[in-house]
């Protein structure tokens, strides 16, 4: 029997609710426990693709393709599993499935209501995780995303009230996740707003059973009996989260109170001693760094930082690998365009340009790609990054001035991007692209070779323009070689330069692949380099 954790957020967002979800998952599957998660994301969008990276941080892209929320990406590094389009819901997708089964006549002629259809179809997709002929989960977790008291998230609440009904009150847990704002004047921990959103919570109908508290500093005994008499949570249900130098110590600073004594307990399951070993090894490594170097990342998106969230963590994770600690230096490209590179790229010792969409910023990464091909600072260009080195290349080495991709000049004489032909036809943007797993075959005895060391690795992908074939042999007149490919469309994948210590372009995503335990090659070949191609600063 598969058991429910539905973790909700209280007072104010971006408190770390996907954190604590994604470390109650490492917690549970630290225990030997078979665990998968889910988010419900309650805006109309069918999923994350189509929105702004300023407006909601990055699109994280699953193996099969799906775009979702950015929370997906701390499920899959904490847990350390692959997740699937099925572990992202959003209001858009509900309502979609229920208004086709409308139009398909499925109702029979009843009155089509958000209670029961639109909450029978959140609940449906929450049992969508247990697959059938395979063994069912142990737990499946499910983050509410948004804050309690939004409008648009009811239909969700309403759906995980039912759900303790439908399948037993043991089988369910309710985890709240709340603020706990300082105020100076007071020198005090306040404990009201998080009463009130408790109380919110209880007029809908649910009674948490645990309370995560999320604050600045440690909170006082007095504060959690408090706030265990007024919400009514017995008083070791109440778990501090305080601020920690690094998520990763989040499952750890969890443990360290017994939150998952409590969670098996709480629902019936098997006592089991937690192995967190490697966890802590990892985390150790974060925090005692040996060295420090600095990353450019150039890019549009750059005044957010959640744009670039899988990107960051990938870096750390392969800094954690070397014992390196990784500033990042976000810098915008457009702002690089118009000022002195080498000034604005003083002290960086390897550069990376990430993916993207549109014209802006697109002549600043040229200009710095331009700056690192020569200066052989370590470059890795991902997506548009790698897109962005191609026309640099073909603009400067090969005398194609006007080289661009057909996405910002059209009428580019130098197409050297281009779109592929079922791409053309496509009118709709959303969940469009070339996106999910596709293989790469690697040629023998080049770099990307080396640093996969295998013949065929699978990437995820999420763009819509290729590396035009047309201009192949040109290209490997110069000193380029095309080391990746994907052999079933003949789409180059990976490409990479002699003659420069580490300049490698890459169409595909590694950054979705990584995990802290299990960092990614790519990014751990791009670290090295940029260690041991620059006088290194000791911390
Ligand atoms: N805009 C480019 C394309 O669609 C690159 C996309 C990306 O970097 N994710 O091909």
């Amino acid at each position: 029997m598969t058991k429910y954790i539905f973790v909700t957020g209280g007072v104010v967002s971006s408190i770390g609710k996907g954190i604590t979800a994604a470390s109650i998952g490492r917690i549970l599957k630290s225990r030997g426990l078979r665990v998968s998660i889910q988010k419900h994301d309650p805006y109309l969008n069918v999923d994350a693709g189509t929105m702004s990276p300023f407006q909601h941080g990055e699109a994280f892209v699953t193996e099969d393709g799906a775009e979702t929320d950015l929370d997906l990406g701390h499920y899959e590094r904490f847990i350390d599993i692959n997740l699937t389009r099925d572990n992202s819901v959003t209001t858009g997708k509900i309502y979609n499935s229920v208004i086709s089964k409308e139009r398909h006549g499925d109702f029979l002629g009843k009155t089509v209501q958000i209670i029961p259809h639109i909450t029978d179809e959140i609940k449906a997709s929450i049992k969508r995780l247990n697959k059938s002929g395979e063994a069912d989960l142990d737990v499946i977790i499910v983050e509410i995303g948004g804050t309690i008291g939004d409008i648009e998230g009811l239909p969700f609440l309403e759906a995980i009230r039912q759900f303790r009904n439908d399948i037993g009150k043991e089988n369910v847990l309710y985890v709240h996740v709340s603020f706990f704002p300082y105020l100076k004047a007071a020198k005090e921990i306040k404990s009201k707003p998080t009463q009130h959103s408790i109380k919110e919570l209880r007029g809908i109908g649910i009674q948490p059973d645990l309370l995560i508290c999320r604050s600045q500093s440690r909170l006082t005994e007095t504060v959690k009996d408090k706030i265990s008499l007024f919400c009514d949570i017995p008083r070791d249900g109440i778990i501090e989260m305080r601020d920690v130098d690094s998520i990763y110590e989040v499952p750890i600073v969890l443990e360290e109170q017994k939150l998952g004594d409590l969670l098996l307990d709480s629902l019936k399951l098997p006592t089991t001693k937690p192995d967190l070993q490697q966890w802590r090894e990892m985390v150790y490594r974060l925090k005692h760094p040996e060295k420090q170097i600095t990353i450019g990342v150039i890019g549009k998106y750059v005044r957010s930082k959640d744009a670039y969230m899988s990107i960051n963590e990938a870096l750390i994770h392969a800094g954690s690998y070397h014992k390196c600690k990784i500033e990042i230096k976000r810098i915008d490209a457009d702002f690089l365009l118009k000022n002195d590179v080498k000034q604005l790229l003083k002290g960086i010792n390897g550069i990376l340009i990430p993916g993207g969409f549109g014209i802006r910023g697109i002549e600043g990464k040229i200009k710095t790609i331009q700056y690192a091909r020569e200066n052989k600072i370590p470059f890795m260009g991902i997506c548009l990054g790698m897109q962005c080195a191609l026309v640099e290349i073909a603009r400067h080495k090969l005398g194609f001035t006007k080289a661009n991709s057909m996405e910002f000049d059209p009428k580019t004489p130098y197409p050297i991007l281009t779109l592929m032909e079922k791409q053309k036809k496509i009118t709709d943007k959303g969940g469009t692209m070339r996106l999910g797993n596709y293989d790469c075959s690697l040629k023998e005895d080049t770099q990307a070779h080396h640093i996969y060391n295998k013949k065929i690795v699978s990437e995820r992908h999420r763009h819509r323009y290729e590396f035009n074939n047309d201009f192949l042999s040109k290209f490997q007149q110069s000193d380029i070689i095309f080391s990746g490919i994907n052999l079933e469309n003949n789409l180059v994948e990976i490409f990479e330069l002699k003659n420069h210590p580490w300049f490698v372009g890459m169409q595909f995503h590694p950054e979705f692949k990584s995990r802290p335990n299990r960092p990614h090659p790519m990014f751990v070949s791009f670290i090295g380099a940029a260690i041991k191609n620059y006088p290194k600063k000791d911390v």
